[in-house]
């Protein structure tokens, strides 16, 4: 069985089941199916619905949790090591220069010194423009609060 769904001539819509598509043909050229709205027996098929019911687009609407998977506490616990296994290795290696780090990179990047790494604070635009100097910088990670 299919069932089509049609409308006459005046446009009312309604739906009907038939054996097969040949029936249904067969019977509107006979003139044996009529709008039970207004009787009329030209009748045609209306455009066939999406096969998609809506359900599939509502779950479209809806935000896509699974493409950023929230960090688990395992991952979080292992990046905030990570964050401070880097902070105590710079400490250890490097010289502490603060605020003067763009100078003392400068100076070092000049001198050709690569011997003593150092570290410090430099304003995001500073460390722009070291990295323009073609002078290798490396961002440091906050480190983290120990109360999360
Ligand atoms: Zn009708």
């Amino acid at each position: 069985m299919i069932r089509y769904d049609l409308i006459c001539a005046h446009g009312h819509g309604f739906d009907a089941w038939f054996s097969s598509s040949d029936s249904f043909e067969e019977q509107v050229k006979k003139g044996l199916i009529a709008c039970p709205v207004c009787g009329d027996a030209r009748i045609e098929k209306q455009l066939m619905r999406p096969a998609i019911p809506a359900r599939g687009n509502a779950r479209e609407d809806k935000p896509q949790a699974a493409d950023k998977p929230a960090l688990s506490k395992g991952d979080a616990a292992m990046m905030r090591q990570m964050a401070r296994e880097m902070h105590a290795l710079v400490r250890e290696r490097a010289e502490y220069v603060g605020d003067r780090f763009a100078t003392e990179a400068r100076k070092r990047h000049k001198a050709g010194r690569t011997d003593k790494p150092i570290w410090g604070e430099a304003s995001p635009k500073e460390a722009g423009e070291l990295t323009k100097e073609g002078i290798g910088i490396m961002p440091l990670p906050p480190l983290p609060d120990e109360k999360n």
